[in-house]
């Protein structure tokens, strides 16, 4: 082995190093994978059991919350399925453009709106 080290060229011994941290990355997107697909899967669940009380104990018609789903995707101005990014607006109290994720408003120090549903 210690013979093998000092015959490799210095270029070979970069490219491992280089394969190993691939290796490592790859590993790592891999894991956060895993936590994502079960995030998703814990929302699904939880969307469909409001569903099915909104249809089952409220009356809302599937045809209604599909609707309704549909309007949340036009926010951003087209149905695909996302809704894209939005800049968090301006302060209700000073008018004043609000940083995104911010608590307060960097200007006046008010606490600034909640949305539960940014992205
Ligand atoms: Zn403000």
């Amino acid at each position: 082995m210690f013979h093998e080290a000092l015959s490799s060229s210095p270029s070979d011994y970069s490219a491992g190093i280089a394969a190993e941290q691939a290796h490592y990355a790859a590993s790592r997107v891999e894991d956060e994978l895993v936590c994502v697909r079960a995030d998703i899967e814990r929302l699904l669940l939880i969307t469909e059991g409001l569903w099915n009380i909104l249809r089952d104990e409220h009356g809302y018609d599937d045809e209604l919350l599909v609707r309704r789903v549909l309007e949340v995707d036009l926010k951003d101005g087209k149905i695909d399925g996302k809704l894209a990014a939005q800049a968090p607006g301006d302060c209700p109290h000073c008018n004043r453009p609000l940083s995104q994720n911010r608590r307060y408003c960097l200007y006046c120090g008010e606490p600034t709106p909640v949305d539960l549903f940014s992205r």
